[in-house]
């Protein structure tokens, strides 16, 4: 009889799609429009990541967020240096925003293959970061939603939501494993539950910088390498 008692939980972005890619290339255009209006590029990126933040602490991951993350930053530069607020920058910057959901993230490099084996002896779930909206749509575009047995999009990614997780589906901690490419939100919950972790780093944005709170997990460098181990 197959033994289905051990389940993985993965995490989505920039674990198995590019997302950050995409942000990155925001970010990008976003640094040229302000240059051409005179604005420090490193600098605006810099404050971009600050009021990113703020906005997440304080009212999650809405959708109209990043847009207004970047919109805001700009007006911060302009009342800093005293420059009327040009419309058409606004609406470019509002745009380069917007943008992003408008992409589907690449997937990560042997992501079917990996998710295609590990499904035969392990039940998966995924753990997702962010709005419901926008994570759904993602898990669509990117074909994978059918190897999972259920899906959760959660608003922080704190022990106590990965916690209800494990309570929903009736999971043993010593019997879950947690795959994910963050130290936030991804790693230490998952160290803090005492769930079996590994991490896959990979280049993403100051909110998820954290040090890891203990060194009990195993580190990786692609998520390919994963089929050595599960
Ligand atoms: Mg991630």
């Amino acid at each position: 009889m197959e033994d289905r008692t051990y389940t993985i939980i993965f995490d989505l972005d920039d674990t198995l799609i590019k997302t950050n890619k995409i942000y990155n290339h925001a970010r990008d255009k976003f640094y040229r429009v302000m240059t051409k209006h005179g604005f420090p590029g490193e600098e605006s990126l810099d404050r971009l990541d600050q009021i990113d933040i703020e906005h997440i602490n304080r009212q999650g991951f809405a959708k109209e967020r990043y847009p207004l993350s970047l919109v805001k930053t700009y007006h911060y530069f302009c009342q800093k240096n005293n420059k009327k607020i040009d419309r058409q920058a606004e609406q470019e910057i509002s745009d380069i925003g917007w943008n992003v959901f408008e992409q589907t993230p690449e997937l990560v490099e042997g992501v079917n293959l990996v998710l295609n084996t590990l499904q035969e002896r392990y039940t998966l779930l995924l753990a997702t970061l962010g709005d419901p909206e926008i994570q759904h749509e993602k898990i669509r575009h990117s074909g994978l939603k059918g190897y999972f047995l259920d899906i959760h999009v959660l608003s922080h990614k704190t022990p106590e939501e990965y916690r209800q997780i494990l309570n929903k589906h009736n999971l043993k901690k010593e019997k879950t494993w947690l795959i994910g490419n963050s130290v936030r939100s991804d790693l230490n919950p998952g160290l803090r539950l005492g769930l079996n972790c590994i991490l896959i780093p990979a280049v993403t944005w100051k909110f998820e910088e954290e040090k890891p709170i203990s060194d009990q997990y195993l580190q990786l460098n692609s998520l390919i390498e994963v089929l050595h181990y599960l």
